[in-house]
């Protein structure tokens, strides 16, 4: 060990030290197609972990096995194990419907329910069987926390759709606050936002990472630059036969990951030569 990895280790860490979701040996095939293959991850606690590379190399395909959304691809197989809290997430005795309540998800495009803006995050609260007299509380907090309740706290009964992109997408991020996750996965959040209302989720993710931990997956290198602590770069290569199985190819701080990478396949990455 080098006296700068020695330094490192102790101060930030390549890898977090409390793996709030591990990851072993993690695959995924569709159809037998093997699309991405060997992923070691460990992601900290309150901490943002972004993950980039080039389109098509499983990084939605990573996200979505951390809180078993693949399980609705029906085509999806997934190999290896992620653990929450060293519990596989895949064993027989986990009830999916909770792991979803402590692993919440926000996707690409906002997706509220035909729902007023008040039903929206009372909807989740309610399946799991809160009271509905603290029911104004936990939809004000959770408006709150997605800095969304000034601009609608006047227009509760209004229906979700009738706000911006920008807004429906903190509804959406509000909407996965009110279950009281521990997690909260991004799958390129802002990928359909103008950059105003984008700039507004990256300063939200930024005060949500005080209380949750977040995993991003965004296209956007600034992005991921910006807003996290942790990095995962994948790349998926061809193989003798022409496939291309994703792999992540390196993780650490994004400090490192940005300044000066391990592999010069990230370097190639994040300096624009690739991909
Ligand atoms: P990324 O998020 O990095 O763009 P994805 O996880 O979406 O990558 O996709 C990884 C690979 O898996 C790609 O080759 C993609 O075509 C394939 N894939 C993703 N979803 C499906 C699916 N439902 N059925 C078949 N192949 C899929």
């Amino acid at each position: 060990m080098t006296e700068l990895d020695h330094h490192r280790s102790l101060e930030t860490p390549a890898t977090a030290p409390d793996g709030v979701i591990t990851v072993q040996n993690l695959g995924v095939r569709y159809h037998g197609f093997l699309a991405v293959a060997d992923v070691n991850l460990r992601f900290g606690s309150k901490e943002i972990s972004a993950l980039i590379g080039p389109s098509g190399c499983g990084k939605s395909t990573v996200l979505r096995c951390l809180n078993r959304m693949n399980d609705l691809i029906p085509e999806a197989q997934v190999e290896g194990t992620v653990a929450y809290h060293g519990v596989d997430i895949y064993g027989a005795q986990v009830d999916v419907i909770e792991l979803r309540r402590r692993i919440g998800m926000v996707f690409q495009k906002p997706n509220p329910f035909p729902k007023s803006i008040y039903d929206n995050i009372a909807y989740g609260p309610r399946v799991t069987g809160m009271k509905s007299s603290n029911m104004d509380d936990v939809v004000e907090e959770a408006l709150r926390r997605a800095a969304l309740w000034d601009e609608v706290k006047d227009k509760l009964k209004n229906n979700a759709f009738s706000l911006s992109g920008g807004q429906q997408q903190r509804l959406c991020i509000a909407r996965a606050i009110a279950t009281s996750p521990e997690v909260i996965l991004m799958d390129e959040p802002c990928s359909a936002l103008d950059p105003i209302a984008t700039a507004k989720i990256e300063d939200l993710m930024n005060d949500l990472a005080d209380h949750f931990t977040i995993i991003i997956v965004t296209h956007n290198m600034q992005q991921a630059g910006r807003v996290s602590q942790r990095t995962a770069f994948f790349t998926a290569e061809a193989d003798e036969h022409g496939d291309r199985t994703g792999r992540l190819v390196e993780y650490d701080t994004t400090e490192k990951i940005f300044g000066n990478p391990s592999d010069t396949r990230t370097e190639a990455y994040i300096t624009g030569k690739f991909g």
